[in-house]
C-alpha cells in the first residue's frame, strides 16, 4: 500500500506550517517533462526563476538557488561568508534558532546564543520561546564587541517552531547604532513570501529560504539571497565549500544555467508559483497571511487556551502555536486528531514539545478550508477532555466580518 492510501477520501487536511498544501497549478506544471538542464530552453528558465526571486526577496543583488532543503542554504550562508573560528552573534528564539547555532559550532565557528532570560509561570514555557528577537540585546552586544570580533549576526525572521516573528529592520538599526561592520544573516526560510521580508530595505547581506512554505512548492529547493557586502565577504572567508560555494553559481546564473544539475522540475514549478504571486501582487499575498493568522488566533482565544507567541506585536502570520492546558499531552492531542479527522498539525519542537501544537495557515488554503481544520481540532481538544468554547464560531464570525479584499488566483 502506498503511503498516500492512508487517506481513505477526500483531500487531507495539511494543517503544518510547511510543507505547506501546493495549488494544483503548479504539481501540474511540474508534471512536464524533464528537458535538457544545459539546452537551449532551460536559460530562459534559469532566468526566469532567479528573477521572480530577487523580486520576492525584493532585492537588486543575486539570489541563488541549490537543489537542497533550507538545511543546506543555512551553511551555503555560513560557508561561503566566515573562516573557522570567526566569533558569531545568533538569537535563541525557538528550535531552529537552535538548529542553526549547532550548525555554527559543527562548522568550526564561535556562536555565542543570546536570549530573553525566564520561564513565564502561567505556561511554564521559556519566555525567549514566546517572543521575538530583542533587537536592543544585540545592539548592547556589539557596543561591547569593541575589537569588532563578532563577523555576523544570525537571526530568524519567521520561527516556525514558536509562530513568532522578529523584526528585522530594527535588527538592521541596532547593528548600524553600535557601529559594528558584522554581517546581518536572516533566515526568512517559512517567512519569504508569507511574512514581510525586505532584503534591501532592511539592509540584509545574506537571506535563506526554501521551497516549501510561502512558495507553496514541495520541498527540495532553497535560496541564498546576497548584498555586495556579502560577496565580498566570500572573497576572503576560508571556510571549506565547494558544492555551496556562490562564485561559480552567480557566475553561471548569469545566463540561466548551473554548474551543477538543477532541480529541473522543481524550477518549472517555481516559475509557476512566482506567477501566482506576482500576478496577485505580494503586498496582497502578505494580506491574505495576516488575515488568515487573525482569523485562526480569534478561534484560540475563544477557545481560552494561550497563544505560543507572546507578543501581539510580533504574531506569526504563517503559523499559530496554540499551548496546551498544564497536564494535557499535546502530541497526544494531534495524534487523535490526525486519526479521527484526516488532519496534520505541526508537533510541538525541543524545549516546547508535548506542551503546544501549531496549525499551519499558509500555502494553498482558503478560510473554508480554516474553518474546517479548526473544527478538526475543536472536536480532537474535546475528545481529548479540554474544557473549551467554541472558537470556530468565532473564526467564522471574524472571517465574515472582514472580507478578503482581493481573491486568490490559484484555480484554473
Ligand atoms: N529554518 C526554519 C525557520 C525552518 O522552518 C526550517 C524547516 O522547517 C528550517 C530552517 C530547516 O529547513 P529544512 O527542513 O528545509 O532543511
Amino acid at each position: 500500500m502506498l503511503p498516500l492510501d492512508h487517506h481513505p477520501s477526500g483531500r487531507h487536511f495539511l494543517q503544518i506550517p510547511g510543507p505547506s498544501p501546493v495549488p494544483d497549478r503548479i504539481l501540474r506544471a511540474m508534471s512536464l517533462p524533464t528537458i535538457d538542464h544545459r539546452g537551449p530552453e532551460f536559460g530562459a528558465l534559469g532566468l526566469k526563476v532567479i528573477d521572480g526571486m530577487k523580486q520576492v526577496f525584493r532585492t537588486r543583488h543575486p539570489v541563488a538557488i541549490y537543489p537542497a532543503s533550507g538545511t543546506g542554504a543555512w551553511e551555503a550562508a555560513l560557508v561561503n561568508t566566515l573562516s573557522p573560528g570567526d566569533a558569531v552573534l545568533m538569537f535563541e528564539t525557538g528550535h531552529f534558532a537552535a538548529l542553526w547555532q549547532k550548525m555554527a559550532v559543527k562548522l568550526g565557528l564561535a556562536p555565542e546564543f543570546l536570549a530573553v532570560p525566564g520561564t513565564d509561570p502561567a505556561t511554564g514555557l521559556p519566555w525567549a520561546w514566546r517572543r521575538g528577537v530583542q533587537a536592543e540585546l544585540i545592539e548592547q552586544r556589539l557596543r561591547d564587541d569593541r575589537a569588532h570580533t563578532i563577523k555576523a549576526v544570525c537571526v530568524v525572521h519567521n520561527e516556525t517552531s514558536t509562530g513568532v516573528t522578529s523584526d528585522i529592520a530594527a535588527v538592521r538599526r541596532a547593528i548600524d547604532a553600535a557601529g559594528h561592520p558584522a554581517l546581518l544573516m536572516v533566515d526568512t526560510i517559512s517567512g519569504l513570501a508569507s511574512a514581510d521580508y525586505r532584503h534591501d530595505e532592511w539592509g540584509v547581506d545574506v537571506a535563506i529560504s526554501g521551497s516549501q512554505k510561502g512558495l507553496m512548492l514541495p520541498p527540495g529547493i532553497s535560496f541564498n539571497a546576497l548584498s555586495p557586502k556579502a560577496l565580498a565577504a566570500s572573497k576572503t572567508a576560508t571556510l571549506p565549500r565547494s558544492f555551496w560555494a556562490w562564485d561559480e553559481i552567480v557566475e553561471m546564473n548569469k545566463t540561466g544555467y548551473w554548474p551543477y544539475t538543477p532541480n529541473t522540475n522543481l524550477l518549472y514549478g517555481l516559475s509557476e508559483a512566482l506567477d501566482l504571486l506576482l500576478e496577485q501582487g505580494l503586498d496582497a499575498v502578505l494580506a491574505r497571511h495576516r488575515r488568515w493568522g487573525e482569523g485562526v488566533r480569534t478561534a484560540v482565544r475563544a477557545w481560552g487556551l494561550p497563544i505560543q507567541c507572546a507578543d501581539a506585536s510580533v504574531y506569526s502570520p504563517v503559523l499559530t502555536g496554540v499551548v496546551t492546558p498544564l497536564g494535557v499531552d499535546a502530541d497526544a492531542v494531534r495524534t487523535l486528531i490526525h486519526a479521527r479527522f484526516d488532519l496534520s498539525l505541526g508537533t510541538g519542537l525541543g524545549k516546547v514539545k508535548g506542551r503546544m501544537f501549531r496549525i499551519g495557515h499558509l500555502g494553498d488554503t482558503n478560510d473554508l478550508t480554516l474553518i474546517a481544520a479548526l473544527a478538526g481540532v475543536e472536536m480532537g481538544l474535546k475528545l481529548a477532555g479540554v474544557a473549551i468554547a467554541g472558537g470556530v464560531q468565532a473564526a467564522m464570525e471574524y472571517f465574515a466580518a472582514h472580507p478578503q479584499p482581493r481573491a486568490l488566483k490559484t484555480a484554473a
